[in-house]
């Protein structure tokens, strides 16, 4: 299938192959006729699966097909639930805009508000935003929703996760009910299926991928490692498996300040993203990583939407989540679009539970090693958690980059994994 088989403009296929793209994702392949039909559509699309192209790019057509006399309107809203992500979506569609005479501006938090009214007294097309300051900005009077006939609300999940549905509900309130509204999310809770019935209207759904699963194209793996050893552990494989980019994941800002001090401190360098970082020390952490100028960029959640990071090997789970979704949105970070890319867990013996939670969620049984000196059964049989499965000698070879078959529950690690089969593997028991 090719592009120009899903009715798009040749303004928009001019962009879409300067962009290098030549045939369409899944969700891509499916959305955006729907979107051109004007259906309401309800996406279960994960990040890096070329989402962002499948709602902008109908969203161009048919803002294009209008002509506008006077002053412009927004006539598209897209929300965002973080600012990064926001900022991400408005450049990849200035990107497909570029032949188009559609104008689009981003709002979000954390910046000076000024340069935003300004774009916006200029009149636009399309606005990407992230809830609160929208919201703020429309108080002021900066803004009217009243012109709104396409609405997408992205992440919807992380939406409600970060505490935005009162914003979302008061938002919906400001545009006209007359709208095409598309929503996407990467899980499914009971929540979102109440907030789809209050916002979209007979919607198509697309499934790309099922609900809660990892994208297939990331291997997954994970090391059983004493807490305390888990910055040495991380450092051994940096410099062992001579990693030259990483997205590291910690549970708290503290803790992703802490190992990102440790690991600078030992010539690797390093730098931490979260929510206490001003916007431009994100803007710019990224920017840095991106440009490997830095290898290990350690982030909190926060930083687990939004960040398109094209190709990126590896991600770390340096603690595991206590929300079994943010691992789905954390290993998103790696094998987008289609690319391969390896996700390794640190569990030590006190997250055991976590993990537990991941593996129902996920349905798949994370496979996990050891690395000699780096994990001491004597001291984790305390509490109770010696149960050994896989035992690396001591040298974890690296992660290869071929595609894992994504495993349910019970098959035997070696038809899953990514780490070269370890020596003396125990007969396969869980750990817990
Ligand atoms: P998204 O899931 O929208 O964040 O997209 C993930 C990455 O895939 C981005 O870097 C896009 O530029 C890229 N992408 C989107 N659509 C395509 C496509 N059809 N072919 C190749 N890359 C794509």
């Amino acid at each position: 299938m090719s592009f120009d088989k899903l009715g798009l403009s040749p303004d928009l296929l001019k962009a879409v192959a300067k962009q290098g793209y030549t045939t369409p994702t899944p969700i891509q392949e499916q959305a955006i006729p729907l979107v051109l039909a004007g259906s309401d559509i309800l996406a279960s699309a994960q990040t890096g699966t070329g989402k962002t192209a499948s709602f902008t790019l109908p969203i161009l057509q048919i803002l294009s097909k209008t002509e506008i006399k006077g002053r412009r309107q927004p006539r598209a809203l897209i929300l965002t639930p973080t600012r990064e992500l926001a900022a991400q979506v408005s450049s990849n569609l200035r990107s497909y805009a570029q032949f188009t005479k559609l104008k689009s501006t981003v709002i979000y938090g954390g910046v000076n508000q000024r340069p935003q009214v300004m774009a916006l007294q200029q009149g636009q097309d399309i606005v990407i935003a992230t809830p609160g300051r929208l919201l703020d900005l429309y108080n002021q009077r900066h803004l009217s929703l009243k012109s709104i006939s396409m609405f997408v609300l992205d992440e919807a999940d992380r939406m409600l996760d970060m505490g935005f549905l009162g914003d979302i509900k008061k938002i919906i309130s400001l545009m006209p009910g007359q709208r095409q509204n598309l929503m996407f999310s990467a899980t499914f809770t009971e929540e979102i299926k109440r907030l789809t019935k209050d916002i979209l209207h007979h919607p198509v759904k697309v499934d790309v991928s099922p609900p809660n699963s990892a994208v297939e194209s990331i291997s997954q793996m994970g090391f059983r490692v004493d807490k305390s050893k888990k910055k040495d552990l991380l450092v051994h494989l940096i410099n062992d498996q001579n990693w030259n980019q990483a997205l590291v994941f910690c549970r708290t800002k503290h803790g992703a300040n802490n190992l990102s001090e440790k690991i600078e401190s030992l010539g690797i360098s390093s730098v931490a993203i979260h929510g206490n970082k001003s916007q431009g020390a994100r803007t710019k952490a990224l920017a840095d990583f991106k440009r490997n100028k830095v290898r290990i960029l350690v982030a909190t959640d926060i930083a687990a939407r939004g960040l398109d990071i094209p190709l990126l090997p590896h991600v770390v789970n340096f603690d595991l989540p206590n929300i079994p979704e943010d691992y789905v949105h954390r290993i998103g970070r790696t094998g987008r679009a289609g690319a391969n890319g390896v996700a390794i867990s640190f569990v030590s013996p006190d997250e055991k539970n976590y993990l537990r939670s991941i593996e129902r969620l996920i349905d798949f049984n994370i496979p996990l090693e050891e690395v000699e000196g780096y994990y001491s059964p004597k001291m984790s049989s305390k509490n109770g958690n010696n149960r050994g499965e896989g035992k690396s000698g001591g040298k974890p070879t690296p992660a290869r980059s071929s595609k894992s078959t994504k495993g349910k529950k019970g098959k035997s690690p070696s038809h899953q994994t990514v780490a070269a089969k370890p020596k003396n593997r125990k007969p396969k028991k869980r750990w817990y």
